[in-house]
């Protein structure tokens, strides 16, 4: 212990040799600070054992390698233990763990084993330890070396490489800061995860192990808050709204397919409504809808004990009309008869066809003497009607009122003996029942 402090107390100030280029790990800033993940990890451990480090200028990291094999630096500050650097390095324990990843462009299938590569071209920066390994495990691959980090990924991204090797911090950190979104992490390289350690020139074993206490007091925090600062690797939602639009574009469709079907539905509806009630040839009520409306007026009568009163009318003589000018002339007749009653109603009143040539009007709310009025306005307004025939032709007409607790049925049967009365006294008459 005594000998430890012995020797910081004759080494306050420790020269480093460091990767210039070799962001976010370490590299040389604009105003050439020596800074980067590796180099936060140096200050404190520095501060630790409250020393200070000196950086040894040089141009890359291969000045660098140089540099400490002939002892110009105490130590190397952030770098992989390999057998070649054994030769001239002592190693401190990890301080960085980082794995490695393969590099490759978008198109590049996923890589799971080097081994089955044909002549495929894997760049490293100059020096790593990475190109050594590659060299000599897989002699399949062909190596290209270049100067800097950047340069290797620029390599792949042209197309003037096929894979580049690095750290996975590395990677993220330069296609990011260098835009290169064609590339892409092909793969992890199994087994070999960049352990970065400090390297301690070979005469001084005593500086290591002074590292290696200082290294060991770091905690994982600390790492974090270092790595942290040069490189967020941020987890990122990516919003794909095309997705989005093509949903809500569904939901549209869906929409406006379900109304149109609603629309379509609702039309049918009525159309049915229509047809179910109406009598086709004279567009009035048919005897189905016109009885449905006898049974309800008659109980709404009852219930607020109005008037109601009903008409019930027959053509005259229609039987001789359809025999001496023919079925359609007869119709054509049934139809203009059938108008005017519709015209000749109060807002409140129906009228329906009961059978062949009989038609039914409820009259809501009418006396038998209003009844008796509407009677004789259709058949003077019939007078006036010009017919196919050239012919006038009448009605007979039966009137009731409906009475206390009489049926619907009960008033049809007098309204039908009303108009066989009026048949009975000569035809286009009006009798009450
Ligand atoms: P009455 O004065 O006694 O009522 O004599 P009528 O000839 O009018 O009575 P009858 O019951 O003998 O004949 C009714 C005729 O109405 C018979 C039938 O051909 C005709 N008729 C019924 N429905 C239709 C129809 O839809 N179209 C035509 N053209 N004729 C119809
Ligand atoms: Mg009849
Ligand atoms: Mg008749």
């Amino acid at each position: 212990m005594d000998v430890e402090k012995e020797y910081l107390q004759h080494h306050k100030s420790i020269r480093v040799c460091v990767d210039p280029d070799w962001a976010p790990f370490e590299m040389m800033d604009e105003h050439h600070h020596y800074t980067g993940i590796g180099a936060d990890l140096l200050y404190l451990i520095a501060k630790r054992l409250n020393i200070s480090v000196k950086v040894v200028p040089t141009s890359d990291w291969a000045e660098s390698m140089r540099a400490s094999r002939e002892g110009k630096c105490d130590i190397v500050s952030f770098l992989n233990q390999t057998p070649l650097r054994d030769a001239w390095l002592l190693f401190t324990k990890p301080h960085f763990r980082d794995p490695n990843v393969f590099i490759t462009r978008e198109e590049h299938d996923f890589i799971s084993d080097l081994h089955a590569l044909k002549a495929e071209r894997i760049v490293f920066p100059l020096g790593t330890a990475m190109e050594e390994l590659i060299r000599k495990t897989y002699p399949n691959l062909k190596v290209i070396t270049v100067h800097s980090e950047a340069e290797a990924f620029e390599m792949v991204s042209s197309k003037k490489a096929d894979i580049a090797m690095r750290s996975l911090i590395v990677s993220a950190y330069t296609i990011k800061n260098e835009g290169m979104f064609n590339l892409k992490i092909a793969g992890q390289f199994p087994d070999y995860i960049n352990e970065l350690r400090i390297g301690v020139i070979k005469s001084e074993p005593l500086l290591r192990d002074i590292l290696d206490k200082a290294i060991a007091t770091i905690s994982e925090d600390e790492r974090r808050e270092i790595v942290n600062k040069y490189v967020s690797i941020k987890a990122q939602t990516v919003h794909d709204y095309s997705l989005v639009f093509k949903i809500i574009l569904g939901f549209i469709a869906l929409g406006i397919i379900l109304l149109w079907r609603y629309l379509e539905l609702k039309k049918y509806t009525k159309e049915l409504v229509y047809l179910s009630e109406t009598d086709i040839l004279t567009q009035i009520y048919n005897r189905m809808k016109i009885e449905k409306l006898l049974l309800s007026h008659t109980k709404n009568a009852h219930l607020h004990g109005a008037p109601l009163s009903i008409l019930l009318l027959d053509i005259d003589h229609f039987k001789s009309v359809n025999d001496t000018f023919g079925h359609p002339v007869g119709d054509q007749i049934l139809i203009q008869i059938a108008s005017l009653l519709k015209v000749s109603l109060r807002e409140n009143d129906c009228v329906g066809r009961w059978g062949g040539e009989e038609f039914l009007i409820i009259c809501p709310k009418a006396s038998l003497q209003e009844a008796y009025t509407i009677a004789k306005r259709i058949q003077s307004l019939l007078e006036k009607i010009d017919f196919p025939t050239h012919q006038h032709h009448t009605l007979s007409i039966g009137i009731a009122s409906l009475i206390r607790d009489e049926t619907a049925y009960d008033l049809i049967v007098r309204v039908d003996k009303a108009l066989y009365n009026a048949k009975k006294s000569g035809r286009n008459t009006v009798c009450t029942s």
